[in-house]
């Protein structure tokens, strides 16, 4: 942790994502919208069916309306709003995007949480330093996530989808959300080191003048989250410590 220290000093807290960064959940997410959109397509006709790479090129790391209409737009297709409590088995992107979560809580509630053991430690070394912390996710689901993880009490302050709602702040690639965050913990984002796993939050880091952003590769790749304008690209967060 010594060498975090030096090599940022001055950065005095630590904004991380959720889902790919402390919690395996980007996978469930993944698997999530992989189920909601083959199902959808096939149901609907379309020819050109879900590929992996749809979830990293639409998808990963925006708020969840926003991924249903990124990815809709990709096939040419666009569908009416429906309210935000749209039933899941409406055909609209409300409705869509509530089937997704549907989906997500059953995987999770079936196979339950461990955190990413790297960054369990990445936690704990960086409160020892006395650096603060906060989680910034576009997910609604961000706290039932720490809860079921064993990681709420570390994070007094979680920037989740409906705070960021609530709010009226825009989601990633927006810098919006981690700068709220930065606002809760009393901390000016030139201290803030921004953690991200997706292209879209890598982006809003950059975007926001930080003091850094690390990019977690889980498989958007080195090369992406750097182009997104990551200054350090780890596998994992123990390679930091
Ligand atoms: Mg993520």
């Amino acid at each position: 942790m010594t060498e975090l220290r030096n090599a940022w000093t001055g950065a005095s807290a630590l904004l991380f994502d959720l889902d790919g960064v402390l919690t395996p959940t980007a996978v469930v997410h993944e698997q999530a919208w992989q189920e909601l959109f083959e199902d959808y397509l096939i149901e609907t006709g379309h020819s050109h069916g879900y590929q992996q790479s749809d979830y990293f090129d639409h998808i990963d790391g925006k708020p969840r309306f926003d991924g249903v209409r990124d990815f809709l737009a990709s096939r040419g297709i666009k569908l009416p709003e429906g309210p935000t409590d749209d039933s899941p088995t409406n055909e609209t992107v409300q409705g869509l995007g509530n089937r997704k979560n549907v989906i997500f809580n059953k995987i999770v509630d079936t196979r339950g949480v461990e955190p990413y053991p790297g960054s369990l430690k990445f936690i704990n070394a960086a409160l020892e330093q006395g650096l603060q912390v906060a989680v910034v996710s576009s997910s609604r689901n961000a706290p039932a996530v720490l809860i079921a993880s064993g990681l709420a009490h570390h994070f007094e302050v979680v920037v989740d989808g409906q705070v960021a709602a609530a709010a009226g702040l825009p989601g990633k690639p927006d810098p919006a959300t981690f700068a709220y965050a930065a606002s809760l913990l009393g901390v000016p984002t030139e201290e803030c080191i921004v953690v991200e796993d997706a292209v879209a939050g890598v982006q809003a880091g950059s975007r926001g003048h930080f003091h850094a952003v690390i990019g977690v590769d889980r498989g958007a790749g080195h090369q992406s989250l750097f182009d997104a304008g990551a200054t350090q690209v780890v596998d994992d967060l123990n390679e930091l410590l």
